[in-house]
């Protein structure tokens, strides 16, 4: 995903926060990469007292200040004098909430100019693994992209390491629950096919097989495994690679993917077979309103899977 803005503020520390505050207010678009106040709750001694006295604030406008902080809180001045490093750092978050800041939590791990000779630079955030293994959950939207064992298997060595989970969303189709129960007591077979109408195919490897804009009836342009699939169609393979990561993997889950003029949507069916039962389900979702090749469903179970965060109860 790219984001653009014009002013990115590496590092979540105080001083970025109040660079970030003083641009919005001047008009500026502007982002902050970084986990917020990481330098102060990881490094700076508990119990240390800052060396800056209460009038060391970050707001230039003067409206967010450690006094106006301390006031909110109902807190005497003559304790915040010296200042404590836990009561600073809780101004900070105080302050970041208030001017409505919320940092990209990852690092920057590279920053280049681009190519266009324009006076812009390209910032790529570090690679999930990273996050993972600082104690970051990362909840994987193209999961398509897991189809790559070397991938697979960093990630969760990563999340491993940093005792975080790799969350994957069920994106366009249901019953992957029931899969993923089928799997506890032992599947036999998992087939999953998607049958699109051909516009949903263009941009992808179908087009080397047919012409998507002269076909009269139902074509399947690819079977075979759920992981070739994810390789060969990445943008319209994700349900195939959640299907696999439900229930038998990527070398004995069977993908047929079809171009279908006559389908009435983007249409998902899945048959699975084990000792706990047999289960098929059809889906026909709605093609997304600004991308045909994916499922309005899918930018749903995202909403799903971040409520669930929070909820209390989890469904
Ligand atoms: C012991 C000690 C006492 C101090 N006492 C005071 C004091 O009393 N008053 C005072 O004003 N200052 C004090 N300082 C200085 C203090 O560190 C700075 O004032 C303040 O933290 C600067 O804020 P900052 O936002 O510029 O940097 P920092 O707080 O250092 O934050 C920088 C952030 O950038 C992040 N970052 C780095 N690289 C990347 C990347 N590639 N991508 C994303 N994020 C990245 C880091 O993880 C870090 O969280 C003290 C420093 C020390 C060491």
């Amino acid at each position: 995903m790219q984001i653009e803005t014009q002013l990115l503020v590496v590092g979540a520390g105080p001083f970025g926060l109040a660079l970030a505050a003083c641009a919005r207010r001047a008009g500026v678009a502007c982002l902050v990469a970084g986990r917020t106040m990481s330098f102060w709750t990881e490094h700076m001694p508990r119990g240390m007292f800052l060396r800056s006295g209460r009038d060391w604030h970050l707001d230039t406008a003067g409206v967010h200040t450690i006094d106006a902080f301390l006031a909110a809180r109902g807190i005497a001045a003559a304790e915040a004098t010296p200042l404590p490093r836990d009561l600073y750092i809780e101004y900070v978050e105080w302050f970041r909430r208030a001017n409505g800041i919320e940092p990209i939590p990852g690092m920057i791990a590279r920053l280049e100019r681009t190519a266009d000779g324009e006076a812009r630079f390209l910032a790529t955030t570090e690679h999930g693994d990273t996050i993972l293994r600082r104690g970051i959950d990362c909840l994987v939207i193209s999961v398509g992209a897991l189809a790559d064992p070397a991938l697979l298997a960093r990630l969760r060595s990563a999340a491993h390491d940093g005792n975080s989970h790799i969350l994957l969303p069920a994106g366009a189709i249901g019953g992957i629950d029931a899969i993923a129960a089928m799997r506890v007591a032992g599947l036999t077979s998992v087939r999953y096919r998607s049958r699109k109408p051909p516009v949903a195919w263009r941009g992808s490897s179908a087009e080397r097989l047919v012409d998507l804009d002269k076909l009269t009836r139902r074509t399947v342009l690819y079977q075979g495994t759920a992981g070739e699939a994810a390789m060969l169609y990445p943008q319209n393979a994700n349900v195939a690679a959640a299907v696999a990561l439900a229930g038998l993997g990527f070398d004995a889950t069977e993908v047929e993917l079809v171009a279908d003029p006559d389908a009435p949507g983007n249409i998902h069916e899945i048959e699975a077979e084990g000792v706990a039962g047999r289960l098929a389900i059809q889906l026909q979702g709605k093609a997304s309103r600004t991308n045909p090749k994916t499922s309005a469903l899918a930018a749903l179970s995202v909403a799903r899977a971040l409520l669930n965060r929070h909820a209390t109860i989890v469904i």
